[in-house]
């Protein structure tokens, strides 16, 4: 299966706390992050990123501490459902805090590549998990 195959074969509806936290420390783990203090919310759609975003992450580089913020998942778009992948999403999030001193939180080209290469490794990760 490719990223997008798995994408959809992915659980869906919203997670427990508890499946959610041990998605986090596995991938906090794999990521090499453990030296982080990293916690995470399920909110609701309007409370991440204003409403433009399905996740987010906030974090202080300096004290190594961040806060992945997730929407609901019932709350998501009809045609993002199908597709909405939470572990791959933590990936993604978790890939920020990672390469945190590369992101000058701008919209420079720099951020813009750096979010494509997130995005790009946090399938790469994924299917690599899922790969039969
Ligand atoms: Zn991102």
């Amino acid at each position: 299966m490719n990223a997008t195959e798995l994408d959809k074969a992915a659980p869906k509806g919203d997670w427990s706390k508890k499946e959610a936290f041990k998605l986090l420390k596995e991938w906090q783990n794999t990521l090499d992050l453990n030296d982080w203090t990293i916690t995470m919310d399920l909110l609701d759609l309007e409370e991440v990123g204003n409403g433009k975003a399905y996740q987010e992450t906030e974090y202080e580089e300096s004290v190594k501490a961040a806060v992945i913020h997730v929407a609901r998942y019932e709350q998501l778009a009809d045609y993002n459902k199908e597709l909405f992948n939470f572990e791959r999403t933590l990936i993604h999030e978790l890939l920020h805090i990672k390469l945190c001193l590369l992101d000058d939180e701008e919209k420079s080209l720099q951020s813009r590549v750096l979010h494509q290469i997130i995005d790009d490794l946090s399938k790469s990760f994924y299917t690599t998990k899922y790969k039969k």
